[in-house]
């Protein structure tokens, strides 16, 4: 097993120190030292999503083997098959550009040039240090420089990003920085609320705290701007 799998490797470099702690420990903590982009390999599409879903199936079918439970039971018999469809077709859909909402942009006829507010989109992503649910809100604010979009592409977007395994300060950068581009603007706000359930559920099992994280660009870099933005949230 060790010797004809190459991903083996990797699992050791887990184990390497990051500033003297090793990486299991701090993906406890979700520590973020990442950039904005969620790290792919390269030729991450070149299999099918068919074939992918294949080989999930498969993988899937021996962590249950492992655990130990028996795959001829009838409830659990398309259990990998059914894990595999979702993490392709459904939870990390928003891995594959090709399922990134076709957005179009109008012209902002009506001149409305404050700043239009779409909160509590709520949205369902996944830890990537530990595969399991981060469920929140997100609130996304811009003011228009003479395009707009439909409000349902605000929350598709978010809905895109969130369907990666996924932290949440790159989860808020993501979604800011494709609202700025397009809707061609740096007066971009995104403001996320997320309950994570491996800090819930396992872990400090702290049931209560959440995280709230923001991005603020352009003219939402004033106090004024982000009060008036918190005013519009609190109501
Ligand atoms: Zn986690």
């Amino acid at each position: 097993m060790k010797e004809e799998n190459a991903l083996w490797d990797t699992l050791i470099d887990s184990k390497t120190l990051l500033n003297g702690h090793a990486h299991e420990e701090l993906g406890d903590d979700h520590f973020f030292t990442g950039g904005l982009e969620t790290p792919m390999k390269p030729g991450a599409f070149e299999k099918s999503d068919e074939e992918k879903k294949e080989i999930i199936a498969l993988l899937f079918a021996q962590i249950m083997d492992t655990l130990g439970l028996d795959l001829n039971d009838d409830s659990l018999r398309g259990t990998p098959k059914r894990v595999a469809k979702m993490y392709i077709e459904e939870i990390f859909s928003g891995l594959d550009p090709k399922n990134k909402p076709k957005v179009a942009l109008f012209d902002n006829k009506y001149q409305y040039n404050q700043m239009l507010v779409e909160k509590d989109i709520t949205f369902y992503s996944n830890c990537e240090h530990h595969f399991v649910p981060i469920i929140g809100k997100a609130h996304v604010a811009y003011i228009s420089s003479g395009k707009v979009i439909g409000l349902s592409k605000l929350n598709r977007m978010v809905q895109y990003y969130a369907k990666r395994p996924q932290v949440q300060e790159r989860l808020t950068n993501q979604i800011g920085v494709e609202l700025q581009k397009l809707l061609d603007t740096e007066d971009v706000a995104v403001i996320i609320d997320a309950k994570h359930l491996c800090v819930s559920s396992r872990g400090v099992q702290d049931d209560t705290s959440a995280t709230v994280t923001s991005f603020y660009g352009g003219k939402f870099n004033s106090a004024e701007k982000i009060a008036e933005l918190q005013h519009y949230l609190k109501n």
